[in-house]
This record gives C-alpha cells, sequence and structure tokens, in this order.
C-alpha cells in the first residue's frame, strides 16, 4: 500500500518542458514505484502537449536526488577479469591491430600490410568480427569510434570504468567523469583511469579539449540534460564525435509493459527519450546529428527485467507458456525491427558531431 511507503524524497513540480519550454502536459505513468531499490514513495510520468517529450513531473528535488542513489549497486559490481587489462600479444594482437588501423584510423597500431590483409579477410568470419572490435558491436549502433585527432576521449557517466578502459587500451587517452565516488575509485585504481568525482559542468574542462565523447545511460538521469549537452559541445573540438545511450520510449516493450517497463527506473529516470526527442535535444545543442538507431542485442535484458517486475507486482509466476511466447515474440521483433532499421529497440544509440 503507499500509505506504508511515503515519498521520502522531497518532489518539486516541473514549471517547463526542458526541450520546447511548454508548460502543458498529459500524465502518461502514475503511481510509479521504484521496482528495482525500492527507493520509497510513488512517482508520475508526463509527456509535453507540443514535443511529446516525456519526463518526471513532479521528481525529485536536485539536493535530494543522491538519496535516489543509496541503494544503487550496478557500478560497484562491474568486475573485469584480469586478461581484461593485459597487452595484446601473438594472433590476438596483429588481427585487432590490423582491423583497427585499416578500417577505423588507429593508425598508432604497428602492423606490416600481409597482417592487415589476413586481418580483413578474418573478418568475414562473424565470431572474429565482434571480438577483433573488443566487444564493441560491428556496424549500426557500434561503441567503437573512429581515432580522431589527437585521441582524447571523455567518458561521462564512467562506472567502474569497462568501456573507458576499453578505449584506453584502443589508444585513447581516456578521462572519465562519474558522480559515484566508490564507482570512480573502482575505475581509478583497478583500470588506472583518470576520473574526475562530480558533474561535467563542475570538471570545467578547457573548450575544445576533446576528439570523442560517449555518454551510455546517462542522459536520462541529468537535471538539465540539455545544459549538460551544450556542456559536451563547448569541451569537444571541431568535428568531434559524441555517442549517447538512453531507453527507447518507443520500445515495443515499452508498449507492453507501461510503467513495469524496465526503462521507466523511477525516480532516477527523470527523463525518457523517443529518437524524435532525443535528436530535437541534440540539435538545439547545436550538433549535427548523424545516425541514430536502436542497438541490436539490448531488448532481451529489458524483456526480461520488465517481466520480472509485472511478475512481482501482480503476484503471478513467471512460468507459463504464455509468459514465454511473448517474450520471446518481443526479443524477436526488436530484432526484426533493427534489421528493418525501425526503431522499436529498447535502447537508442545516437551519433552527432560538432559542426559549423
Ligand atoms: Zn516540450
Amino acid at each position: 500500500m503507499f500509505e506504508d511507503k511515503p515519498n521520502s524524497i522531497a518532489l518539486r513540480s516541473v514549471v517547463t518542458c526542458a526541450l520546447c519550454g511548454s508548460v502543458e502536459r498529459t500524465t502518461i505513468f502514475s503511481e510509479v514505484q521504484d521496482y528495482l531499490y525500492d527507493v520509497p514513495g510513488t512517482f508520475c510520468y508526463v509527456q509535453c502537449s507540443k514535443c511529446a517529450m516525456v519526463f518526471q513531473d513532479p521528481r525529485p528535488a536536485e539536493e535530494e536526488l543522491s538519496k535516489c542513489y543509496t541503494s544503487y549497486h550496478t557500478h560497484q559490481t562491474e568486475e573485469l577479469p584480469d586478461s581484461f587489462i593485459q597487452e595484446w600479444s601473438g594472433v590476438t594482437r596483429w588481427i585487432r591491430g590490423g582491423i583497427l588501423r585499416s578500417k577505423y584510423g588507429y593508425k598508432h597500431f604497428d602492423v606490416s600490410r600481409s597482417e592487415i590483409l589476413f586481418s580483413r579477410l578474418l573478418d568475414f568470419v562473424p565470431y572474429v568480427r565482434n571480438r577483433a572490435r573488443c566487444g564493441l558491436g560491428v556496424g549500426r549502433g557500434s561503441g567503437l569510434p573512429h581515432f580522431r585527432g589527437s585521441g582524447q576521449a571523455l567518458d561521462i557517466g564512467t562506472g567502474a570504468g569497462v568501456y573507458a578502459a576499453t578505449l584506453k587500451r584502443l589508444g585513447w587517452n581516456v578521462t572519465g567523469v562519474e558522480f559515484d565516488a566508490s564507482a570512480a575509485h573502482v575505475a581509478s585504481e583497478r583500470m588506472k583511469l583518470n576520473i574526475y568525482v562530480g558533474s561535467l559542468e563542475d570538471a570545467e574542462f578547457g573548450a575544445e579539449s576533446f576528439d570523442f565523447v560517449s555518454m551510455f545511460h546517462v542522459i536520462e538521469h541529468l537535471p538539465d540534460p540539455l545544459s549538460t549537452l551544450k556542456e559536451c559541445f563547448r569541451v569537444m573540438n571541431n568535428r568531434a564525435k559524441i555517442i549517447i545511450r538512453t531507453p527507447n520510449f518507443n520500445s515495443l516493450t515499452r508498449r507492453v509493459y507501461g510503467k513495469f517497463w524496465r526503462g521507466v527506473e523511477a525516480p532516477r529516470h527523470l527523463f525518457l527519450f523517443s529518437p524524435d526527442t532525443l535528436v530535437k535535444m541534440l540539435e538545439r545543442a547545436g550538433f549535427h546529428v548523424t545516425s541514430i538507431t536502436t542497438t541490436k542485442g539490448a531488448a532481451r535484458f529489458y524483456v526480461q527485467a520488465s517481466q520480472k517486475i509485472l511478475e512481482r507486482e501482480s503476484h503471478h509466476s513467471g512460468k507459463s507458456v504464455l509468459n514465454s511466447l511473448r517474450t520471446g515474440a518481443l526479443v524477436l521483433a526488436a530484432r526484426v525491427g533493427y534489421l528493418l532499421r525501425i526503431k522499436i529497440g529498447d535502447e537508442l544509440h545516437i551519433e552527432a558531431v560538432k559542426a559549423d
């Protein structure tokens, strides 16, 4: 019962839409609870009547936001095997080096012409393709950036540093930004990464300092995503690229599970983006969007997690044939959507550049 779980977090109403400034909105999810970490209280999401941006309203007051993360363990439990931080050698070195050098501009990989030729032949083998890219994916929605400039990369929301450490291995000089001091500690100790603890705005990096910026599953948590994007724009070099990932409000899974969709994650997700609102916000920050897609493999996680939430909240056991059919069909539909370029998957991946 709600009476047993009063809001311990002070909520504040949102005056205007962060994307278009409108004051008109309609409620889409009410009495949402924290189905993951049990932060007490009930939360509400609205949709702007003008631009369709979805956001929490009322939402946790900014000075109360840290209370939403007291039992948020995702980052701390991320552990990497030793093999991850060892140097590549032998066949691994020349296959990776050959592909990264010839296809992605990683000129610092010292590989011979014949090694490049062989690596490109082996790149036709599906197993080799993803491994050669350090598991960052191939094609649309890949997290592997082309090497640029002097290789200065900024990873916002570093967590325990898995992605940032991969970039470092690829030859980037990586700076991380992480709000959670304990996750930042793991990243700097274990991964030997340079992490700023706090927000991007507080870090006050110099203008035009970075050739690449990544922000994975961060933008939906930000109190003012537009101003953070503008700060990204300021610290990026001309022609530098930014990659952002965030849950897709337009996903099929969201349409089926509603407020029990894993991507809602109240009260930590303050915004829920669709392809359209994400593009508009990047453009408002000054960026030129070069591609937007859903990622290939995210649906399985979102469908299974949403199903688990639904079962727990409706006190139904999950072992029915109908449930298995439904989850299987949703994962398959997201996969077909990806192939057909229909953005119904659960995770958006957008790439944009800073252009004049
Ligand atoms: Zn709006």
